[in-house]
């Protein structure tokens, strides 16, 4: 499933230097997480990075 960047993203990038699996890209607006490489991988290095702590998981999403 993988984790989830919400909209309070500031664009920082630190998460996207702590992936192993290369997940995170930077979109015109926000970073974002490809949900296929995301292996949830031990620690999330990305969330503890986040100063917005705006990388989440995805839960029982509807949308
Ligand atoms: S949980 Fe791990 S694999 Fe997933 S986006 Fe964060 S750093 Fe990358
Ligand atoms: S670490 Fe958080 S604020 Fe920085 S780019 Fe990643 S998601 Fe956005």
């Amino acid at each position: 499933m993988g984790l989830k960047i919400t909209n309070e993203c500031i664009k920082c990038g630190a998460c996207e230097l702590e992936c192993p699996n290369k997940a995170i890209y930077e979109d015109e607006s926000r970073y974002f997480i490809v949900s296929e490489k995301c292996t949830e991988c031990i620690g999330n290095p990305c969330v503890k990075v986040c100063p917005m702590n705006c990388i989440n998981k995805r839960n029982n999403e509807k949308k």
